[in-house]
């Protein structure tokens, strides 16, 4: 466990705070995670001393604000071992940048009866924009199912791969269930057919060293709000060649080389794909979010979760009645579970009344509800600043809950 969690969580005010009158339990940082003062302080400072609007200024905040916005893309960069800051382009979030390369690759590479291959454990996020272009399109969205324990089924993934797959599009952690996928062999065996891979890591990145060169991934993304940055930025990390391939997504603003009535010449890398006033503001934060986990330490962090996973999921098992959705020895940070038949809707008000904050639902999810043939489940996900004594109180509070519902 890491030996200065107290002086880590001193840095996050929020988990300070009481929830109807308890001290705040956070365990919901699959869906956002909390932020440090550290970031916080880097939005105020960008807005009180150099906003400005970036790349169209000669004046001093312009060009301070731009520094600073590109300055970010490298820390991005260098964060995901990317070979170039121009792989790097900025989006909304991790459903932004899936939109955007299901938008633009589709339209450019796939035709009538093609093939893009996702999995049962997707992120909505990570199906409906693939469904979108499937409609326009006329292509057949295929689905590479799990086992009941919540792996993949990798014998199916190897049948599924074939001379009409497109593309492959894939979570690297399965923010239901916490399944890590085993993405490298999953890339690999893309590859070896000439399939480009996209890697959605919203629930990897914040977790472990993710390097996108030695995953040899064709796109990554994911969102700065689950790594303990702003809400409204995320990453699309593609290789060079393939995004120049890519045609634009939205028009306006910095993504225009020339524009007259009759054409326009777009931008190169990355600023093609950033129509519009980025958020300027939110990237600095992000670079800051990323240098505080630096700080810590990837490996530090992963060990410090694995270990409150493997205690919250030990400590879980000695209740009647629980059910666990996703047991591998390959688990990433999350926790989901049923109590007898308790709705999970009962027990997650219950817990915020005890002032622990947990998600209760599909996850965005319905597929793998669906598949597990539940309409729902209570998902306790960690982050570096969870502690054991937290896993604690949410056990003692369960047990209680149990005894209510008995
Ligand atoms: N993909 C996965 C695996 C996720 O967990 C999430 C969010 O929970 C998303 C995509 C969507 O992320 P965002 O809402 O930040 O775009």
């Amino acid at each position: 466990m890491l030996q200065n969690v107290d002086q880590i969580r001193a840095d996050f005010p929020i988990l300070a705070e009481t929830v109807h009158g308890k001290p705040l339990v956070y365990f919901d940082n699959a869906a956002t995670t909390q932020k440090p003062r550290q970031v916080v302080e880097k939005l105020t400072e960008a807005y009180y001393k150099y906003n400005s609007n970036i790349h169209r200024g000669v004046h001093h905040l312009s060009q301070v604000a731009t520094e600073a916005h590109e300055n970010a893309r490298k820390t991005v960069q260098q964060f995901i071992g990317a070979a170039h800051d121009h792989e790097i382009v900025f989006t909304r979030g991790t459903t932004e940048s899936i939109n955007l390369v299901a938008a633009t690759f589709c339209e450019k590479f796939c035709t009538e009866g093609d093939e893009i291959l996702i999995s049962g454990m997707e992120h909505h996020s990570n199906i409906v924009p693939w469904q979108l272009m499937a409609e326009r399109k006329n292509l057949k969205l295929k689905v590479i199912p799990f086992f009941d324990n919540g792996e993949l089924d990798m014998e199916a993934y190897k049948v599924l791969l074939s001379a009409k797959t497109k593309l492959v599009s894939i979570a690297h952690v399965a923010n239901s269930t916490g399944i890590v996928n085993p993405i490298k062999e999953i890339i690999q065996l893309a590859h070896a057919q000439n399939i480009p891979v996209l890697v959605d890591a919203a629930q990897s990145v914040p977790h472990f060293k993710v390097n996108v060169q030695e995953l040899d991934c064709d796109f990554l993304v994911f969102s700065g709000h689950k790594m303990y940055g702003p809400t409204g930025i995320g990453v699309l990390y593609g290789k060079e060649d393939l995004l120049n391939a890519l045609p634009p997504y939205q028009g306006g603003g910095e993504m225009i080389e020339t524009v007259t009535f009759e054409k326009t010449t777009y931008n190169a890398l990355p600023f093609k794909f950033e129509a519009g006033t980025p958020d300027y503001v939110a990237s600095v934060a992000l670079a800051e979010a990323i240098r505080y986990m630096q700080h810590i330490g990837l490996d530090a962090i992963k060990q410090h979760e694995d270990e409150l996973l493997a205690y919250a999921t030990e400590q879980l098992k000695t209740l009647d009645g629980v059910r666990i959705f996703g047991e591998s020895m390959h688990k990433s940070g999350v926790l989901s579970f049923l109590i007898h038949d308790i709705h999970p809707f009962d027990l997650g008000t219950l817990l915020d009344q005890m002032g622990i904050a947990i998600r209760t639902g599909h996850h965005c999810a319905q597929p793998v509800m669906d598949r597990f043939g539940i309409p729902g489940t209570m998902r306790a996900s960690f982050a570096f600043y969870n502690t054991k004594a937290e896993v604690d109180s949410l056990i003692k509070a369960l047990k209680r809950i149990v005894v209510m519902f008995a």
